[in-house]
């Protein structure tokens, strides 16, 4: 199961009813932010989720809107008591070490070890201070280094306790072989397989931000047809005629976000990221519903509970 919540759907600037992106996912209590723009601490402390079991934070890239909550964050989290057995790990592009010790120039005392982690190709690495969530990362087109990010939660195969009993295992070895481990008994080895049912599909949540839409994008969300089961994607523009020339190749309109989630077979699509000059995002939702009908338009405090499929 996961819970997500959008902390705030805005680009570029903050408005009084709009914060700036960030988004929150939980997992088994640990929390995983993703972005960080300025006033995300006050989101966060709004969703009332706590900021103790905050663990790892992702950053798509270092544009202000993005990162600018972090110095006042880090050193809220130290004000609540996270101390030196507490480490934070920061993952992001190359320029995030850069950003981050030129934003930390206010604050370089933090009570707790900082872990900033650097991407720069597409990877998938386990998240580092959470129970099994496997991440995976690719670069996107944009004006700076940006990544777009997912997030998978595996599910356990089902146990066969019929057969654990057949085989007369005791309870106490169940844990093990439900965890993918071997145990010894009776004089011979019995393999997980022997008590596990085939894998089950997991979740995955894609967060797609100040991209422009390409076929490689929609490879990531795709992910070889294990699609999202939650794409979160920027809508900066509501229409193409809403596309200011300058900035025509770093930003999806909603039809574009609407698109890479059809072909990357995500389940629903949120769109956040809305640009200031949006006032009514609800005008244009009809741009991204003729092609995925499955959209929901993104406001600030928005949670959604994502269960494993029955
Ligand atoms: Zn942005
Ligand atoms: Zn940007």
């Amino acid at each position: 199961m996961i819970d997500v919540c959008l902390l705030g759907t805005g680009g570029t600037i903050p408005l009084p009813r709009r914060r700036l992106s960030a988004t929150l996912v939980r997992v088994g209590g640990d929390l995983v932010l993703l972005d960080c723009g300025e006033g995300t601490q006050v989101a966060l402390r709004e969703r009332g989720w706590g900021l103790r079991r905050l663990r790892p934070i992702l950053i798509t890239h270092t544009h202000a809107d993005h990162v600018l909550g972090l110095p006042g964050l880090l050193l809220s989290l130290g004000f609540s008591g996270r101390g030196s057995e507490e480490p934070l790990t920061i993952y992001g592009p190359p320029p995030l070490e850069k950003v981050l010790g030129g934003l930390l120039v206010v604050e370089s005392r933090l009570p707790y070890p900082l872990r900033i982690v650097t991407l720069s190709t597409s990877k998938v690495f386990p998240l580092e201070g959470t129970g099994g969530i496997e991440a995976s990362c690719t670069g996107v087109e944009h004006d700076v280094p940006c990544l777009a990010y997912s997030l998978s939660v595996p599910r356990a195969p089902r146990f066969n306790a019929e057969r654990a009993h057949a085989l007369g295992l005791p309870v106490t070895q169940w844990g093990q072989l439900q965890s993918g481990q071997s145990v010894q008994f009776a004089g011979r080895t019995i393999e997980p397989g022997e008590v596990l049912g085939p894998n089950r599909r997991g979740l995955r949540l894609v967060l797609v931000t100040d991209a422009t839409l390409t076929p490689s994008i929609v490879e990531f969300v795709r992910a070889g047809g294990e699609g999202a089961d939650l794409l979160i994607a920027e809508g900066m523009y509501g229409s193409e005629e809403d596309k200011p020339t300058r900035w025509e190749s770093l930003h999806m309109t909603f039809a574009e976000a609407a698109t890479l989630a059809r072909d990357g077979d995500a389940r629903r699509l949120w769109l956040t990221h809305y640009g200031p000059s949006l006032d009514d995002p609800s005008a244009h939702l009809g741009q991204a519903t003729t092609v995925f009908p499955a959209t929901v338009l993104g406001q600030d405090g928005m949670t959604q509970t994502l269960g494993f499929d029955e």
